[in-house]
């Protein structure tokens, strides 16, 4: 064995030439650079990780879903209906993990609860399923189904979203085998129509049929460092039989497809399509069938493997106002504590909360806008105080959100020299 740095010798695993990376090693008739060393170290240490049960699933004893759904109350605020639901399902879902490790040859298979969450956007979809790989200590990774492709089509495969789990389980792959995968955007890959016989949607339903593969469980071999498969490229196999996938949308107009299975007056509402209010359309959404789903655009095999279903609703002004300041690592909770660490007291007035609020609702993106904004009215007053001594007290007023005044700061009292 010995290193080269002749120009005409490339990796065999990676492909790239000795120019392209630092060192290569030539073996007889073949040839590894440095990065593909490291890779190989990588993959050898999770394999014996995993194969001596060295590093631990590190999942905690399962706790009960009412343990679960509290701790995801100290993070996501209200959508009650919806964490309960996840609690329940996640817990079965690890009953199930640990029942096949108690009784191998148990006759009674308890399948897979996938979950789809139903709701617009910024109402907290992402950070439920965050938020519970985190309470679970789990590997977490988060796809978009719109930047999804079939194999051979521009775009990542689906099996781009392995990669991600992987390399937040840090290549341990008995770790990224009992993660959780959210997939956003689920509605965006819907077919068109019902009626699609002639011509296929090849965008959407062809992603359908590929995500299809990796939800009911296979084992994919996936390029350790991402990017396109090619032959001669080590990979990594990792079954997807134990990985729990959440999949998230809007479904714009679900509603009206519920409506129509239910009746024109099924719920007590004396509303047409046209002029059903909010709440309303709320309150439909609970009511969601997989028959809705399959008239909305997934395909059944999809929607077969997808069981569990919730829907979480818009959130009020009252809704953002807590999100503002009850949740553990809540807006104004982490800009208290960057003053603390400036030696200043910071408050808001509750009127400044409740413009902060207005803005956001303004915008319609739920929650999500509620820290740009925060950021953006804090920006000035963050940038001056380090340079104002004396401080010791920020008083945020509604003005300083709505018409970017000045806090009120208290200063300290300087001594008079005589
Ligand atoms: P989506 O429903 O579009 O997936 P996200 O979960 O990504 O929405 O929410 C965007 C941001 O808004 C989150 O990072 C979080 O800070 C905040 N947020 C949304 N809903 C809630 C909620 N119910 N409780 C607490 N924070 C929330």
């Amino acid at each position: 064995m010995s290193t080269r740095k002749n120009d005409n010798i490339k990796c065999s695993f990676c492909g790239r030439s000795s120019k392209e990376v630092d060192s290569i090693i030539a073996g007889p008739n073949v040839y590894i650079c440095n990065s593909c060393v490291m890779s190989s170290v990588d993959i050898l240490r999770s394999n014996s990780a995993a194969f001596t049960g060295g590093a631990s699933t590190g999942r905690k004893n399962v706790r009960t879903p009412a343990e679960l759904k509290k701790a995801l109350d100290d993070y996501v605020v209200g959508q009650e209906a919806a964490k309960k639901t996840l609690a329940v399902a996640v817990y079965n879902h690890y009953k199930r993990l640990e029942s096949k490790q108690v009784f191998t040859d148990t006759d009674v298979e308890i399948e897979k609860s996938n979950i789809v969450l139903i709701g617009p956007t910024g109402t907290g979809k992402t950070l439920l399923a965050k938020t519970l790989a985190r309470v679970l200590d789990v590997p977490f990774a988060i796809a978009d189904a719109t930047t999804l492709t079939e194999s051979g089509y521009v775009g990542d495969d689906v099996e781009s979203i392995l990669v991600h789990l992987l390399q937040n389980a840090e290549y341990n792959v008995q770790r990224a085998e009992q993660g959780i995968i959210y997939i956003d955007e689920i509605d965006k890959i819907a077919r068109k129509s019902e009626n699609m016989s002639i011509t296929r949607d090849v965008s959407g339903e062809g992603v359908q049929q590929a995500l299809l593969k990796i939800l009911e469980g296979s084992t994919v071999g996936v390029p350790p460092k991402g990017g396109r498969k090619h032959p001669e490229q080590p990979l990594i196999n990792i079954n997807t039989r134990d990985i729990l996938f959440v999949c998230g949308g809007a479904f714009a107009g679900l509603e009206n497809i519920i409506q129509r299975r239910i009746g024109k007056n099924p719920v007590g509402f004396g509303s047409d399509m046209m002029t059903m209010t909010k709440a309303e359309r709320q309150y439909i959404l609970t009511h969601v069938e997989p028959e809705d789903l399959l008239r909305f655009g997934l395909i059944p095999e999809l929607i077969g493997r997808l069981p569990v279903m919730s829907s979480l609703h818009a959130i009020s002004k009252e809704g953002l106002l807590n999100i503002l300041t009850q949740p553990k690592n809540a807006l104004v909770k982490q800009y208290v504590k960057l003053f603390e660490m400036e030696g200043v007291t910071l408050e808001f007035d509750h009127g400044a909360l409740e413009a902060i609020v207005e803005k956001a609702l303004e915008r319609g993106t739920g929650a999500r806008a509620l820290r740009s904004i925060m950021e953006r009215s804090m920006m000035e007053i963050m940038y001056d105080l380090p340079s104002k001594e004396s401080v010791t007290r920020c008083f945020i007023t509604r003005d300083v959100i709505e018409s970017g005044a000045e806090p009120m700061y208290t200063v300290k009292e300087q001594k008079k020299t005589a």
